[in-house]
């Protein structure tokens, strides 16, 4: 696209005070990373896309499913009827929005061998994950390479985030004990979600992601936001400076990142356990012949799917499965070992 009609595209933007014409420049020159693109993750990369953020990263481990499309605002029903991988349809959805972005739509789990290479060349992460496990690698990786993350959740109507900028503000590990959980114990597998509770976080992230893009960002202004957009009870407190004490960015001890707490196991919600398998690769296509006799398969480009009721196994490319209707880890491994592979 050319520059004339990047000044119509972006008129309205660049008539923004807050963001003028150098604003606009520095979010072309800009490089995010999206971790998780769900709910929140579609809403940020939406929203990032058409604002001209320059290249953004999208990374996800899951595909697209029907009950999905209530809040994941990027995607269709032609995407879960092909199960396709959410990083992957993201990326398709997001050519046709705004086709001078860049968009890396990457299908992988975060994980202490991939985080550093996937978000430390890019100026500022964005949580949109599910998951605590996840969020302390983005901090310890945010941290050790001095990049700002914005952190988001949501469950039901409620929802909390806020800007974590290593040297200025408190890091995760400065809010929150080691492995605690921020919020409520429920999640949306448990008591579901709306979509505006979601939209409403997206925004607030967003809005300090082109505050911190643009450089106009400051300590003074950020909170820590949470709201109910049902009983419509909001609350912002100021965003602590760094501990002194602080395990991770006062003494620098990343132990997240070194893969001391990461298990080869995970429950990942709705009734279903994932194996992080990695280093194997699978030929989907010879596999879908030697499963067929077992039970009833699918496969796309990217996963193949193996249907042995009560159990459905979703196999990715690299290896990795998650294997639905159990939440026993020793059964899924079994499952795994005995369809994929010991
Ligand atoms: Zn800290």
């Amino acid at each position: 696209m050319s520059p004339a009609d990047d000044r119509a595209r972006y008129s309205r933007q660049v008539l923004f005070a807050g963001i003028g014409e150098e604003g606009q420049r520095r979010l072309a020159e800009a490089r995010v990373a999206i971790v998780g693109c769900g709910a929140l993750g579609s809403a940020q990369a939406n929203a990032l896309a058409r604002a001209g953020v320059g290249f953004l990263r999208i990374v996800d481990r899951d595909f697209v499913e029907e009950s999905n499309l209530q809040r994941q605002m990027l995607f269709d029903e032609a995407d879960a009827r092909d199960s396709l991988p959410k990083a992957v349809a993201a990326q398709r959805k997001l050519s046709l929005i705004n086709s001078s972005v860049r968009v890396e739509g990457v299908v992988a789990d975060l994980v202490p061998e991939n985080a550093e290479a996937l978000l430390s060349d890019c100026a500022l992460v964005l949580d949109g994950t599910d998951n605590f496990e996840t969020r302390w690698l983005i901090n310890d990786v945010a941290v050790k390479h001095q990049r700002p993350w914005i952190y988001g959740a949501v469950v039901g109507s409620y929802g909390v985030t806020c800007p974590i900028v290593p040297g200025k503000t408190a890091c995760f590990s400065c809010l929150l004990e080691p492995g605690a959980e921020w919020g409520v114990g429920e999640t949306c597998d448990t008591v579901g979600v709306i979509n505006p509770a979601v939209n409403w976080v997206a925004a607030l992230q967003v809005s300090q992601a082109l505050q911190l893009l643009v450089g106009s960002w400051s300590f003074e202004q950020a909170r820590l936001q949470r709201g109910d957009l049902w009983s419509n009870q909001f609350h912002a407190s100021p965003m602590p400076a760094p501990r002194a004490d602080c395990r991770t960015c006062a003494r620098r001890q990343f132990a997240y990142l070194e893969g001391k707490a990461q298990p080869q196991i995970t429950l990942c919600g709705r009734n279903s356990v994932q194996i992080h398998e990695r280093g194997r690769r699978l030929d989907l296509g010879q596999l879908r012949g030697r499963l067929a006799a077992h039970g009833e398969v699918r496969n796309n480009d990217y996963l193949l799917r193996l249907r042995v009721p009560p159990y459905e196994l979703t196999v990715f490319a690299d290896g990795r499965a998650i294997i639905h209707g159990t939440t026993d880890p020793s059964l899924a491994r079994g499952l795994y070992a005995r369809y994929i592979g010991a």
